[in-house]
């Protein structure tokens, strides 16, 4: 290996050439690189790139230890590319490692306490003897049944669980940790539900990402999920942000939600009660893996609160559990969580998806087209026999409609040809403004169940209510009359 530095060749991307990031793999165990404190001289230096682990927070992403081959001493620390979770991108805490490894201030021993607490006094022993004192000490408490004197405090666990074997073992239960603390009732809930220590979701690949306080910029064990949310949000995602402060994430998010501290909850109950209402949730997926029938047992010896639609039935069936669950969170309407949060209850509905609807003229109509506008959405087609049944409801609110300022009237053909549809120009409701939905986007960003279904968006984008099935005259305007009531947000 010669001293001379390696000119890589340029690394391509998706984006097209850019210099290289990281230096190949291939040549970590003797990397060369001109010592920029010698500058202007060119002055090679030899490093070992050691992988390696950041524990500044509990992502543990990789890093790369730059050890000088000179003096065997850290020069830096830089992201490692081959780390699945880090990808080479690190917070700035991960270079920043170098000082905790050169901090003057660092204890490189044991040290015991020599004066009394607090005093300062400290005197410098063995490993040996550190492990010895304290291994007699725990020893003694266990010979004289004093195990609820030994505790064991950790500042962040990061052993993987071992210690709850080696305490359970011990017959001790005093373990005490900052995440105990900290981040402990989201940890136990999924920990309940799923038997995993907070999993990572699938961001890159998500269409709706939901972030209640959780501040990419500022790291946190966050970094690695960072990265992927921005690539989910590049890829078309939604992004929705639940803090109180207009923090960063919160200014790049889609839709931003400043709810009262503490009141996230009420928000995630209401959003629960819209999708057991409206039956968007996967079905078999609960009936498979959720303790429903527990559940109605528990219901039925009355162990739990039984709410008063639930009624009295003793059947068994997931049927009956779903109608238990409904009558259960029945409560948890948009408008106790508005109250709760101090935020309107427009908002907390659905804002309107991304939209490129197609006119029979060629012209499209897009989200900007409809701000500030009472718009409903109905999506039907030419061979649906529902959607025949309720054109003349349709047509007659339309009518009702003609002439009044700030009102859209939007006929989305799903599922259905274009040429079908000027074939058919008699089914379209009349009115309303027949437009495509290439590719189903529109359906898919509403949730549609089929057709009929009609959608009412109030003029700040948010979704207020929705119908599946035939529409009265009477629903279609109660529909109406809210998403116009409802408020802009704040
Ligand atoms: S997110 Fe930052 S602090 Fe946490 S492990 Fe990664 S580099 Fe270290």
């Amino acid at each position: 290996m010669t001293d001379s530095v390696i000119l890589l060749p340029l690394q391509a991307t998706p984006d097209g050439l850019r210099l290289q990031q990281y230096p190949p793999a291939e040549q970590w165990d003797d990397w060369v690189e001109w010592d920029h404190k010698a500058w202007p001289k060119k002055a090679p230096r030899r490093y070992r790139l050691v992988p390696t682990v950041c524990f500044n927070c509990e992502s543990a992403c990789g890093l790369l230890a730059w050890i000088d081959k000179e003096t065997g001493q850290v020069r830096k620390f830089e992201g490692n590319p081959a780390h699945p979770g880090s990808r080479g991108r690190n917070c700035a805490k991960g270079p920043a490692t170098l000082n905790q490894v050169n901090d003057p201030d660092r204890i490189l021993f044991p040290l015991k306490r020599a004066g009394q607490r607090g005093e300062g006094k400290w005197v410098r022993v063995t490993w040996e003897q550190a492990l010895q004192d304290i291994g007699v000490r725990i020893r003694r408490a266990f010979l004289e049944g004093r195990h609820n004197e030994v505790m064991y405090h950790v500042g962040r666990p990061g052993h993987d669980g071992l210690m709850e074997w080696v305490l359970p073992a011990w017959g001790v239960d005093g373990h005490n940790s900052h995440t105990n603390i900290c981040s402990s009732g989201a940890r136990a809930g999924y920990a309940f539900w799923m038997g995993f220590d907070r999993p990572s979701p699938d961001h890159a690949h998500a269409n709706v990402i939901l972030l209640i306080s959780s501040h990419l910029e500022t790291g946190h064990y966050f970094n690695p999920h960072a990265q992927r949310i921005i690539e989910g949000k590049l890829a078309g995602a939604k992004l929705i942000v639940f803090d109180t402060r207009l923090s960063n994430t919160a200014s790049m998010a889609d839709t931003w939600i400043a709810p009262w501290p503490g009141s996230e909850a009420a928000i995630l109950l209401a959003i629960a009660n819209h999708l057991i209402s409206t039956g968007r949730y996967n079905r078999e997926f609960v009936r498979r893996w959720v303790n429903w029938e527990q559940y109605l047992q528990a219901l039925d010896r009355g162990e739990l609160s039984r709410a008063p639609a639930a009624g009295g039935r003793s059947a068994f069936e997931f049927a009956d559990f779903e109608l238990a669950l409904q009558a259960h969170y029945a409560k948890y309407t948009f408008e106790f969580a508005a109250q709760e949060a101090g935020v309107d209850a427009a908002v907390l509905g659905k804002a309107a998806p991304a939209l490129a609807l197609k006119t029979l003229d060629g012209a499209t109509i897009t989200n900007a087209d409809l701000t500030g506008r009472t718009v409903m959405v109905n999506f039907w087609n030419t061979w649906c026999i529902p959607c025949e049944q309720e054109a003349p409801a349709l047509t007659a609110f339309a009518s009702q409609k003609q002439g009044e300022a700030g009102v859209v009237l939007l006929a989305v053909v799903r599922a259905d040809t274009e040429d079908a549809v000027r074939r058919h120009p008699d089914r379209a409701p009349k009115g309303w403004t027949v437009v495509l939905d290439p590719g189903q986007q529109a359906a898919l960003g509403f949730g549609t169940k089929g057709q009929p279904e009609t959608y009412a968006i109030a003029p700040s984008g948010v979704v207020t209510s929705s119908k599946y099935g035939p529409a009265s005259v009477g629903e279609l305007q109660a529909m109406f009359s809210a998403a116009n009531r409802a408020a802009a947000p704040r």
